[in-house]
């Protein structure tokens, strides 16, 4: 199993493929980008959990200004 980049501890949920190489995320690190407003979007999932496909809906309906 890959671990993640960024931290270097957690199994990579995912993996972003718009980084040469594809560069593997954890859920964590993953969740702390979409926070930030630079979310992976183009990437692959690692495990078979919809994890981070839940936090990036979450996360961009946050993102939402209201109006
Ligand atoms: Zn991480």
């Amino acid at each position: 199993m890959a671990v993640c980049a960024e931290c270097r501890t957690a199994p990579a949920a995912i993996e972003d493929l718009d980084a040469q190489p594809p560069r593997p995320w954890c859920l964590t690190c993953a969740t702390a980008l979409v926070r930030a407003g630079d979310p992976v979007v183009r990437y692959r999932a690692l495990d078979d959990s919809d994890a981070y496909r839940h936090v990036l809906a979450g996360g961009s309906t946050q993102a939402l200004p209201f109006r």
